[in-house]
Formats: structure tokens, C-alpha cells, sequence
């Protein structure tokens, strides 16, 4: 049995399946077979040809088998290039190193985190440029071969990259404009609530004077303060449950794979890194896989942390460096750390950084970081930065790991 895949014009895939009738083991019919084998793969090599999408057959090992001739000019290899090489060339790092890994986890687990899935990720062509892609794995397995097809959509396209960017960072700036709200209304219920408590203690001690003071319409006069009073009492309350609710946030925490938010974080994230110079490492703990996290809303923390870092990068002349990483830590906590090679902290907002509206920056809120910390610390987790050794600033944050019974407890 042949198994064909073939894209239908509208970009859904169909599976052409060419039996050949089991044959009784003589040599007429084995030789019938080659050929009808020979012809299935004709027609696959001619299929290749065709298609207007890219794709590429690989085998278990990630070594690829064929690829339309579209996928080889998408990633700019001449005919023939590619066929016979490892498929993790064609993205860049992390997941160049990592690709023989995941094959290999996916192979030994079943578990399925691209195939049938599909997902954005980043390809790198021949010269080293990268680009969007969306990515969509099938698998192909008959008795002694086993089979990937990917099939590749490239999202360069300026109109095709924002729409499927914006729908990933939709989630990502809702959650940051709710808690950016939640900033600037706590901030502000800190800043009113005393003139309020000023207010009210006036309001009461013209109460009091009044008592000393007799006339006609002296009850009524004391009657209205007291109404005074209490609305701003009331304005009070207001504030503080307004407090409250955003302390207490929207937030749903589930047992996550750090790794994979990570990577999707920093999809969304390092978009223009690369034409900005900057080169970006990954250095995952597999002891510090499982957390127990809202993902959108550490998603955003990396967010934050990363645009912050390729900001100041891009204004200094140096080495461009970001390093992403985590680390198991103590008493189960898992620590996640983002370093740059940039200028360093500006010392006259170094000590209040989590602070909100400290910045230095000209159209900057001082929002990002104060938010990150609301974040981390709802989450029961630290916020801290260091400098660099060497020059830079590394940010590090903790969240609670979650163990591997936790995680099935919570499937
Ligand atoms: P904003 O980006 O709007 O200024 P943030 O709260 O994200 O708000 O950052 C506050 C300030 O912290 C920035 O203005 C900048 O001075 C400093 N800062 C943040 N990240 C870095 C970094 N990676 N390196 C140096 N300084 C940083």
C-alpha cells in the first residue's frame, strides 16, 4: 500500500491511498509489484512538481526523503539540494538543535504537539534569513515505514503574517490592556483615597463646629455634611473594591509546558529580531518543564521582558545577545531568566523598576514591568533583576513547577 498526499486546491489535504493487491510471492508478480511501485512513485515525484504549496516528506530520523519543488524555492535551495539532508536545517535555533529531540519524544510518547495541529513557526532559508510559516504535520505510516509530511504555508506575506500575528497577540494585549487598566486604577485608588480620607475628616470636624453653632437652618446645614460625609465614604469604598477586583484578577492557572510557551511567546515576540542584529539562545531545564500557569498571562510577562530587552539592544552598538532560559530551582519553584547584552539599567530608575509609570523612555507608560510583577507575584512567584556579567541585564522570574502525576491528575 502507497500512500499519496496531495493538496487539494483549496489547501486541504487528501490522502490518496493506492492499494496493491497483497501478491503471492513469485517473481511475475513481485516484478508486477516494483512497477506499480515505480509508477506510485512517479506519480508522488510528478504530485511534488505541482503542488503550489510546500511541502516536505521526511522520515523518522528527520532526514528528507522529497519536497516539492516549491518548498525548495520557498527556502531557497536549488533542485535536489535538500533531498537526502536533515530537516532541521530549514529552521533556525532553537529548534534546529532540538528537532531530532522532538522526533525522537514524539516517536517514544505518541504525544502529538504540531502533528494534526498545526502551528506558527519560524523557517530559515538557505542564506540564512528567516521567515513566518505555518506549519502543518501528517503523519504516514504503513507496516515497516513511518512517515512526516509537512505542509508549509508561508505567512511573509505582509497581510497574511499581521492577521495570523494579531490573532496570537490579540489574547496577549487584551490580557495587557486589562491589566494595564488594573495598574492605573490601583494607582489611581491609592492617589484618591486621600484627599477622600481628607475630605471626610473635614467634613466631620465642620460637623462638630457646627454643633457650637446656633440658627435656623443649622440641622440642615449639619445634615447635608454628614450626607457629604458619607458619599465620600462611599467614593472610598468604591475605589477599594475596584482594588480588589483587579488584585484579584481573571486568571486561570493550569499545569503548562514552559517550554512551549516559551517558544510561542517568543514567536510573537522576536519579530524583527533578526534585521535588528539580534541572536537569540534558548536553554530549557527538562527538569523544569511543567508549571502550574495562566499562559497568557506569563505569555505576556515574556513578552514584556523580551520587547524590553531587543529595545535597549537596538539602541546600543553592541554584540545584540538575548538569552532565554530556565532552571529548576529550589522548593519546587522553576526559574525562568531573560538576559541581554544591552546598556544596562538607567541607575535613576534602577531601585523603583517595578514600579508603575517609572520609565526613561520618551513615549514609554512605565507600565510593562509593574504589570510583569503583578503577574509573577499573583502567581505566587519573585521578580528581580541583576546586571549582567559582562555588560546587559538579566531579568529573572519564578513560578511554581508542577509535577508529572499533577499533570495527569489535571488531564
Ligand atoms: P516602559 O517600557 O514603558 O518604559 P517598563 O515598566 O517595561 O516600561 O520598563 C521601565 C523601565 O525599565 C524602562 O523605561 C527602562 O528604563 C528599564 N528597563 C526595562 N527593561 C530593561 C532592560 N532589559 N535593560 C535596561 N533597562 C530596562
Amino acid at each position: 500500500m502507497v500512500n499519496l498526499p496531495l493538496l487539494s486546491a483549496d489547501g486541504d489535504v487528501k490522502w490518496i491511498l493506492h492499494s496493491l493487491e497483497a501478491a503471492p510471492d513469485d517473481g511475475r508478480d513481485r516484478s508486477a509489484m516494483a512497477l506499480a511501485l515505480d509508477a506510485a512513485e512517479a506519480r508522488l515525484r510528478s504530485i511534488l512538481q505541482t503542488v503550489p504549496d510546500a511541502m516536505i516528506i521526511i522520515d523518522d530520523c528527520g532526514r528528507i526523503e522529497s519536497l516539492s519543488t516549491t518548498a525548495e524555492r520557498l527556502f531557497g535551495y536549488p533542485t535536489a539540494e535538500l533531498a537526502g539532508r536533515n530537516v532541521s536545517q530549514l529552521m533556525p535555533s532553537p529548534d534546529r538543535e532540538q528537532h531530532d529531540v522532538y522526533l525522537r519524544r514524539y516517536l517514544a510518547t505518541g504525544e502529538r504537539r504540531i502533528i494534526g495541529i498545526g502551528r506558527i513557526v519560524v523557517g530559515q532559508r538557505k542564506d540564512g534569513t528567516t521567515f513566518p510559516m505555518h506549519l502543518t504535520v501528517g503523519e504516514l505510516r504503513s507496516a515497516e515505514r513511518h512517515y512526516f509530511t509537512g505542509f508549509i504555508r508561508d505567512l511573509t506575506d505582509q497581510q497574511l503574517t499581521e492577521t495570523r500575528l494579531k490573532e496570537l497577540q490579540s489574547e496577549v494585549t487584551h490580557m495587557s490592556r486589562y491589566t494595564a487598566l488594573g495598574e492605573m486604577a490601583s494607582t489611581l485608588a491609592h492617589e484618591i483615597n486621600q484627599p477622600l480620607t481628607a475630605i471626610s475628616n473635614y467634613l466631620r470636624g465642620s460637623q462638630r463646629l457646627l454643633d457650637r453653632i446656633e440658627g435656623e437652618s443649622t440641622p440642615m446645614l449639619r445634615d447635608a455634611l454628614g450626607k457629604a460625609a458619607d458619599q465620600a465614604l462611599r467614593a472610598g469604598h468604591i475605589i477599594r473594591r475596584l482594588r480588589e477586583f483587579v488584585a484579584r484578577g481573571e486568571s486561570e492557572r493550569r499545569i503548562e509546558n514552559l517550554t512551549r510557551l516559551i517558544e510561542d511567546a517568543s514567536t510573537l515576540a522576536l519579530v524583527g529580531a533578526r534585521e535588528a542584529g539580534i541572536s537569540v539562545s534558548f536553554q530549557f531545564d527538562p527538569n523544569a518543564d511543567l508549571v502550574l500557569a495562566d499562559r497568557i498571562q506569563i505569555q505576556q510577562v515574556l513578552v514584556n521582558l523580551i520587547r524590553n530587552a531587543m529595545e535597549v539592544m537596538i539602541e546600543t552598538p553592541n554584540d545584540r545577545r538575548l538569552e532565554i532560559a530556565t532552571a529548576a530551582g529550589a522548593s519546587d519553584l522553576v526559574e525562568v531568566s531573560v538576559a541581554d547584552t544591552g546598556s544596562g539599567l538607567a541607575p535613576e530608575v534602577a531601585s523603583q523598576l517595578f514600579q508603575p509609570f517609572v520609565t526613561t523612555k520618551r513615549k514609554g507608560m512605565g507600565l510593562g514591568l509593574s504589570i510583569c510583577r503583578t503577574i509573577v507575584e499573583a502567581h505566587g512567584g519573585k521578580i528581580w533583576v541583576e546586571d549582567r556579567p559582562g555588560g546587559g541585564t538579566v531579568f529573572r522570574f519564578t513560578l511554581r513547577g508542577a509535577q508529572i502525576e499533577e499533570a495527569e491528575h489535571g488531564r
